[in-house]
């Protein structure tokens, strides 16, 4: 496995892993479920998680959020680093003119869309998820990205499941990720 870099403090890990809960067979059987929620529900973990994923990144010019739960996260760290937020999104639900890439699901494949307006030449992206799992959906954010003529910066996650060959699959880019779960 690639080595990841730790970002917080050992307490400070620990009170914000303590507001995860683990949710088995959800939504699906087999899949252990990483619930954020308490943590998103906690004052000081929260600004905790954003301040530190905010922290990690240098000379941003725009975040990236990917639906849904990276809009959440997503939002406060454009905030605290001064800067916008777009939103990636699921099949049809932006209303303009959008760029798409699909990637695979263990079974099927899945669609995310940008507005192709959403970046600026050059730009420097902050990509923001809750999770990262297999990567699929980061790697095809990333696509995304660097079709609209944008360079991705970096690639910041609550939570990597360090079995999964995520961080392997975005070897290109600088993956920050404040809690890691075999
Ligand atoms: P992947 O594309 O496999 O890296 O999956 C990442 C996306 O799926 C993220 O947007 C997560 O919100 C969600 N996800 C994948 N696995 C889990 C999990 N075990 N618990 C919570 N969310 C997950």
């Amino acid at each position: 496995m690639a080595e990841v870099e730790r970002v917080l403090d050992q307490n400070a890990i620990e009170s914000l892993a303590a507001l995860v809960r683990d949710v088995p067979d959800f939504p699906q059987d087999g899949i252990l479920f990483r619930d954020i929620t308490p943590l998103l529900g906690d004052g000081a973990a929260l600004r905790l998680a954003v301040d530190a994923l905010a922290r990690a990144y240098a000379d941003i010019d725009v975040v990236v959020g990917i639906e849904s739960r990276g809009f959440i996260l997503g939002a406060p760290v454009a905030y605290a680093l001064g800067v916008g937020m777009t939103p990636v999104r699921k099949l049809g639900r932006l209303p303009r003119e959008t760029e798409r890439a699909d990637y695979e699901l263990e079974y099927g494949t899945n669609t995310v869309e940008v507005h192709t307006d959403a970046f600026g030449p050059g730009q420097r992206v902050l990509i923001v998820d809750d999770v990262l799992a297999t990567g699929g959906t980061a790697a095809a954010t990333a696509e995304l990205v660097e079709r609209l003529g944008a360079a991705v910066a970096g690639i910041g996650v609550l939570i990597e499941l360090t079995g999964l060959g995520g961080r392997e699959r975005l070897a290109r880019y600088p993956v920050t990720s404040l809690l890691q779960y075999e």
